[in-house]
């Protein structure tokens, strides 16, 4: 309704006819196309500085952007893009597949709206796809370029999961880019989903995989790499099944979340170790990480040796790590750059390669790669599957 009303007061701006600005007269011997003219300049103009905020007088793309939050409430898409104004590029964005349900049981009046507000579960809210497509398509042509937006309303455990995956593209081709961020072991958050708990080893999400693959949707999977409060010196937990889960996929784009780190998951200097494997074994050359949390830039950033051991690993292989913010329907452009500005002290030490690359150019390249593979995927299956659904 929003975008309606913005339409019209810009068709109210139209001056009457007869009525033409000084700007037009000046171009006298074009009147004869003069609103047409008028009408080009403006489009160009529009273009000109909608590809300025694309290419590069901006600080970053941000690969990791929740709109609404966990009772799924959030910013408005058109508030958004003036929180990115002139300083994000492009955002990948979702909701977040799970709701915080209020029980009045567990919490009477005090109605949840964080997980770690309440003993009631969360569940899986896949009406979070809709109302991420329907913010989408409210924007214009041009806006709409600045967004990748991702599905995320699954339950990963179901074998249903990539039917879901595929029904969201068919309702709304020309939409996503994606899946995810969603989630297979976190901390805090696994246990208190309703259902069964979510495993790397469960046929399901291989089901789902396989299908984001054939459609080209790029993955961005949270899997913390270890248990809380593992036992000192025990393996990380998850770090062989998460490896495994890679190798059963190799045609597929991963984008690791947090580089595998959690509030209380394994400090980042352990977790280098096995992030420099998986970039070091030519077989995983599928895999990326983003560095996205303020969680995680704490840990990055905690001490000047903790910075110089991260942006090493980076500037080695620049081409695997992206910029996200992670942050969940901020209010403001400053709380919005927050993570960002978090990070100064890693953007010093990055070379001028790493950090173009990290903070923008392997978001072009990988959601482009996405956006042109999920087009054709549509293109060409999009209306043969309405059909048969229409037949069955
Ligand atoms: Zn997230």
């Amino acid at each position: 309704m929003k975008n309606f009303s913005r339409k019209g007061a810009k068709a109210q701006r139209k001056p009457p006819r007869g009525a033409e600005s000084p700007f037009v007269s000046f171009f006298a011997p074009l009147r004869l196309c003069g609103r047409n003219f008028l009408a080009t300049t403006f489009a160009l103009l529009l273009f000109l500085s909608t590809t300025a905020a694309q290419t590069n007088d901006y600080l970053f793309n941000d690969s990791h952007f929740h709109l609404t939050n966990y009772i799924q409430e959030g910013t408005d898409i058109h508030d958004f893009l003036k929180i990115m104004g002139n300083k994000v590029g492009r955002v990948a964005l979702f909701g977040i597949p799970l709701q915080q349900q209020w029980s009045y049981r567990v919490d009477e009046n005090r109605g949840p709206t964080y997980y770690l507000n309440s003993d009631a579960p969360l569940y899986y809210y896949s009406f979070t796809d809709a109302w991420i497509a329907t913010a989408y398509k409210s924007l214009s042509k041009q806006e709409q370029a600045r967004f990748d937006p991702m599905i995320t309303g699954f339950n990963p455990t179901d074998m249903y999961a990539a039917d879901h995956i595929r029904r969201v593209l068919t309702a709304f081709p020309g939409v996503f880019t994606g899946i995810g961020e969603f989630s297979i072991h976190k901390e805090f958050v696994s246990a208190k989903i309703s259902g069964e708990v979510a495993s790397l080893q469960d046929q399901a999400l291989d089901r789902l995989l396989d299908f984001a693959t054939e459609a080209g949707l790029v993955v961005l999977i949270h899997n913390d790499v270890d248990v809380p409060f593992a036992k000192p010196g025990s393996e990380p937990a998850y770090a062989n099944q998460m490896k495994a889960l890679f190798k059963r996929h190799p045609n597929t784009t991963f984008i690791w979340a947090h580089i595998g780190v959690g509030r209380i998951i394994r400090p980042v200097k352990e977790q280098a170790a096995i992030v420099e494997e998986i970039i070091n074994d030519p077989q995983l050359k599928n895999v990326h990480f983003d560095i996205s949390w303020d969680e995680v830039a704490k840990y990055i950033v905690a001490t000047p040796e903790s910075t110089q051991n991260a942006a090493a690993v980076i500037n080695r292989h620049p081409e695997r790590f992206l910029f996200g913010t992670d942050e969940v329907a901020p209010s403001s452009q400053e709380k919005y750059l927050k993570v960002y500005n978090q990070y100064e002290p890693l953007w010093k030490l990055l070379t001028p390669e790493a950090s173009e690359k990290v903070r923008k150019g392997n978001y072009v390249r990988i959601f482009d790669e996405a956006r042109h593979k999920v087009r054709s995927w549509e293109a060409a299956h999009v209306k043969s599957t309405m059909t048969t659904e229409v037949l069955k």
